[in-house]
């Protein structure tokens, strides 16, 4: 067995990785993550660390679980590959797309498969364009998404996606794409009144709409509540206003599920929470649990029902469309959901328990803000809750990173948006556990306050 040096210089060598700065990582080494089980991470030194982010949001069945992976291996062995282009199928994708239907929202019955949330956003973006060339209204082809959203790295899912620093880096958005604000009422609500507000960032569509023209906008994209953005819990009057809006105004709906989705907001669907009735979502990540890579999109009849009659064929699909290892892992994985209550586990119980855990750390002297949904979580660093003042850069460093840092340091792994500390544990974590998770939080803010009192 390699050392974990010898590990991080090949590393270091061969291996660019995504979203990784070159020069941290060369200068603290990459973390190496040996094996998992449940909600713990063990590194390469044996050293464990409590997964607050489920992986990348994904985790959601937890780790270790063999029902995956004895599926997937029986799957390899019957059917390691077939494709599900030109008529063909096979059992494990028809079996996994009635099964996800019978999860779905009911005017949702099929799914197109896809190996990524990338991928499924540019479905989606494909798909609502060509529902409209079909309707004869081909001027349809707008795309208004959101600032600071993530949609996933492929041309278009960057593009729909309101990362500015993405955007720099390629000459991004590709034309065709409007971006408004998001409803981040504690980083960009001002005075407002945080429902006010909401209501405002949704006229942001109608308003764009209107200067766009009706004629067209083909379709408003957005997440329930945005996750790598700083998981943005909208004000509660904010999805009512919007759905309004796309209904009043004709143009489709597209809910990123990928991260909300498969019970991560205490419903199956982040739309379920938000009573939001989506035309088209993109779904991945919790799909298979990440054990396998897929995606999808779960089309609504209404949509399905005008292309497949007028266009016929969707000239659009991977290799990978319903590769049957993926699918396996997918029956496992929703199999695991249902059988478990996972979905309503969250809702009835540890939505809850979470919110609480959370609300504990609000009068952390560190902390301007902590909001919770489901198994979503953020904490917003300041010096001052009430005027929700940022912490100064110390010694060049950030204090979302240092806080970052802090948590590894007590076993901890949380994520860093800027100043905005974020979780999304496995669904299966335990009472006990989240409240080690928010032990191990308070210990790195304690150790954050502690760096700016110095
Ligand atoms: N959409 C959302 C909301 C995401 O959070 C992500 C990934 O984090 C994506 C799309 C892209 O998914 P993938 O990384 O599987 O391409």
């Amino acid at each position: 067995l390699r050392t974990t040096a010898e590990i991080q210089a090949s590393d270091a060598a061969h291996h660019w990785h995504p979203f990784t700065d070159t020069a941290e990582l060369a200068a603290k080494g990459t973390r190496v993550i040996s094996s998992a089980q449940g909600c713990w991470l063990t590194t390469n030194d044996g050293d464990r660390l409590l997964d607050g982010m489920a992986g990348l949001w994904c985790v959601n069945v937890g780790y270790g679980r063999e029902e995956i992976v004895e599926a997937v291996a029986r799957q390899m062995r019957q059917l390691p590959y077939y494709n599900t282009f030109f008529q063909c199928t096979h059992p494990a994708a028809t079996e996994f797309a009635e099964a996800l239907s019978e999860v779905s929202p009911a005017h949702m019955s099929r799914v197109f498969f896809t190996n990524s949330g990338s991928e499924s956003n540019d479905t989606v973006f494909r798909l609502a364009r060509v529902y409209w060339d079909c309707l004869d209204k081909p001027s349809k082809k707008m795309f208004i998404g959101r600032r600071n959203a993530y949609h996933g790295s492929s041309v278009i899912g960057a593009s729909l996606g309101g990362m500015g620093a993405m955007h720099a880096q390629s000459g991004l958005p590709v034309p065709g794409v409007h971006h408004i604000g998001q409803p981040y009422w504690f980083g960009e609500g001002g005075e407002s009144d945080p429902a006010e507000f909401g209501r405002a960032r949704a006229r942001e569509l109608e308003a764009a709409i209107d200067a766009i023209g009706e004629d067209n906008v083909c379709a408003f994209i957005a997440e329930p509540i945005q996750g790598a953005g700083g998981v943005i819990i909208p004000p509660e009057t904010y999805w009512p206003e919007i759905s309004r809006i796309c209904r009043e105004r004709e143009i489709l709906l597209i809910a990123d599920e990928v991260i909300c989705g498969f019970g991560r907001t205490g419903n199956w669907w982040g739309s379920d929470t938000y009573a939001i009735e989506p035309d088209l979502m993109s779904i991945a990540k919790g799909m298979t649990s990440g054990y396998i890579p897929m995606g999808g999109v779960l089309i609504s009849d209404r949509v399905a029902e005008v292309v497949a009659h007028k266009a016929g064929e969707f000239y659009h699909g991977y290799t990978y469309s319903g590769h049957p290892a993926a699918c396996a892992a997918g029956l496992a994985n929703l199999r695991i959901l249902r059988e478990e209550k996972l979905v309503e586990r969250v809702r009835d119980d540890l939505a809850g328990y979470l919110a609480k855990a959370w609300a504990g750390l609000a009068d952390h002297p560190m902390v301007g803000e902590a909001r919770t949904k489901g198994l979503l979580g953020a904490l917003e660093l300041a010096s001052d809750s009430a005027a929700r003042t940022r912490l100064a850069p110390l010694d060049g460093m950030g204090a979302g990173a240092r806080c970052r840092d802090l948590c590894v340091e007590n076993g901890l792994v949380m994520r860093a948006v800027g100043d905005t500390m974020i979780i999304s544990p496995p669904l299966v974590i335990s009472h006990g556990e989240i409240d080690e998770l928010a032990a191990r939080a308070r210990k790195a803010l304690d150790g954050l306050a502690d760096a700016y009192a110095r």
